[in-house]
């Protein structure tokens, strides 16, 4: 399959990417560089430059600075204006968004051209809060004093300069979520995106300083998690850590930002249940369940990776399912037809097969996947496994691959399925397939996750608070928790 990129496309690939740091591009000051790797065809197709300490420590004082510059003085009109005409020029570059997304991650065509969409929706959401952040009056009785002797109000302030860090697969995505709402806010930023899809960010922070968004306020280093991410995580300088990515790297985190106490939240990961009862409408829940698996080849957060379904329906439900995954087309994301892209490098590709070959070990049954459809790139069957049970690896550990496990329940008490379906060290989200509004009403109560779905799972809107319980996560991103996130409050009682 060849596929012609844009001119903007290959000029921006053929760039020497550097650094994004006040406003201009430099070098890395321990001179160093990674390719990246289309993980459809394996070919390198750009480089990154490898930041370091150093960088971070550049990038961070540039951050300090703006704090105080133009940005700090802006009104609130005056930013909401420069992150609509942030989203204008997005807009303008959406051809370049999809093409890179596709290249970058590997995500099929249809998801690389949603990314464009979703960082100007997302841009256009937080510009209108701009104006909308407000303190309240507040009826204190200051030590005794009549109302009319004392104001006391608050206000709230932007948090300081925020560390973003971000993952790989759902690239600008996984930025936005984080610029909008500290750009909202008046933070300043400093952003290391993930070593395999770094791409994004530097495009977004080159925009973001074409919209108007003054030197220093959003600096880009990319580099390696345990080097640049380490060092931002745990700088001095840093007022907040805002972290996507994986649970594991969540702890490292949070030790590192112990050193100064700086505020932290987290998007972690998930193994998010799909509850299918046994009025549901088979027609909606089996692509449903298919999309909650597959989507971005299982790579992405919310991912219905266990799936709960009524024994007196499982037959059909799974026959259902994996017809569905093999109507899946699997291939390169310009090839239009292609549904599930590959996953992202060949150490993944590699995980995830150790993972299915550990499910067959265990006694759970394959209905269908798990093969490698291409000879190059890094592809994985979608890939169903029936009759699984609570203690299997595959229904323990969040794979961030094509598989999905089903278990069956025959109970009709709603509290012992949602047992079952809690039985996790995760809670980002899940989803209810029911025709009964109290089944639904009652088992979403029951859920322990940040997001539940009826008939649906994982919808997304910027006006949704979206994270995750228990190990999935600290803090709420999207809507006005995603720009509390960012905020935080003086109180002030003024005297006479
Ligand atoms: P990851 O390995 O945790 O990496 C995430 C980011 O952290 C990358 O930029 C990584 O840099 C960096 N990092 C690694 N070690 C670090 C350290 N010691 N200190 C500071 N930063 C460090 O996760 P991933 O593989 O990129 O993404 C997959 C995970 O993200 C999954 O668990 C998924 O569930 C989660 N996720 C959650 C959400 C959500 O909203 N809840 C959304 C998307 C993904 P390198 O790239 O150099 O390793
Ligand atoms: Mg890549």
């Amino acid at each position: 399959m060849t596929y012609e990129v844009t001119a903007a496309t290959r000029e921006y690939l053929l760039r020497r990417h550097g650094l994004f740091i006040d406003g201009e591009w430099r070098r890395p000051q321990e001179e160093g560089e990674l390719p990246v790797e289309d993980p459809a065809t394996e070919q390198v197709i750009s480089q990154m430059a490898l930041g370091g300490k150093a960088d971070i420590d550049a990038a961070v004082a540039s951050a300090r600075a703006a704090l105080k510059g133009p940005w700090g003085s802006m009104t609130a009109d005056e930013r909401g204006r420069v992150l609509l005409k942030y989203a204008d020029l997005i807009e303008s570059r959406s051809q370049l968004f999809t093409e890179l997304a596709v290249l970058d991650n590997g995500m099929p065509y249809v998801l690389g051209e949603s990314t464009g969409m979703f960082c100007s929706m997302f841009l256009r959401y937080y510009a209108g809060w701009t104006s909308k952040i407000s303190g309240m009056t507040l009826p204190s009785s200051g030590g005794g004093r009549r109302p009319q002797d004392l104001l006391a109000y608050t206000l709230r302030e932007p948090i300081g300069v925020v560390g973003a860090i971000t993952p790989w697969n759902y690239p600008f995505g996984m930025e936005i979520l984080k610029i909008a709402p500290v750009l909202a806010s008046g933070c300043t930023l400093v952003m290391k995106p993930a070593e395999q899809a770094p791409l994004a960010a530097l495009l977004l922070a080159e925009l973001a300083h074409e919209a108007g968004v003054p030197r220093g306020v959003f600096n880009v280093v990319t580099g390696l998690g345990e080097t640049a991410g380490a060092a931002l995580a745990a700088h001095s300088g840093v007022d907040k850590i805002a972290f996507t990515g994986s649970t594991e790297v969540g702890r490292l985190i949070v030790q590192a930002a112990a050193g100064n106490l700086k505020k932290v939240s987290l998007e972690l990961g998930g193994k998010s249940p799909v509850v299918v009862f046994p009025d549901a409408d088979l027609s909606k829940a089996i692509p449903g369940a298919a999309m909650a698996g597959f989507m971005l080849q299982g790579q992405n957060c919310v991912c219905g990776s266990r799936v709960f379904v009524h024994e007196s329906i499982a037959d059909a439900f799974t026959t259902g399912l994996a017809a569905a995954a093999k109507a899946m087309v699997v291939g390169p994301g310009f090839d239009r037809s292609a549904m599930l892209g590959p996953v992202i490098s060949k150490v993944q590709r590699d995980r995830i097969e150790r993972l299915l070959a550990t499910a067959e070990k265990e006694g759970a049954r394959r209905l269908c996947g798990g093969g490698r459809p291409h000879d190059r790139g890094w592809f994985i069957e979608p890939t169903v496994y029936a009759d699984c049970t609570p203690d299997m690896t595959i229904v323990r550990e969040e794979i961030f691959g094509p598989v999905i496990a089903v278990q069956t329940f025959n109970d009709h008490d709603l509290e012992r399925i949602a047992e079952q379906a809690n039985d996790t060290v995760y809670g980002l989200s899940g989803s209810i397939w029911t025709r009964d509004l109290e089944t639904a009403h009652r088992m979403v109560r029951l859920i322990d996750a940040g997001q539940v779905g009826v008939n649906c799972h994982a919808a997304m809107d910027p006006s949704m608070p979206f994270g995750g319980n228990k190990q999935s996560g600290w803090g709420r991103e999207f809507g006005q928790e995603g720009l509390d996130l960012y905020l935080k409050t003086k109180a002030v009682t003024v005297t006479w």
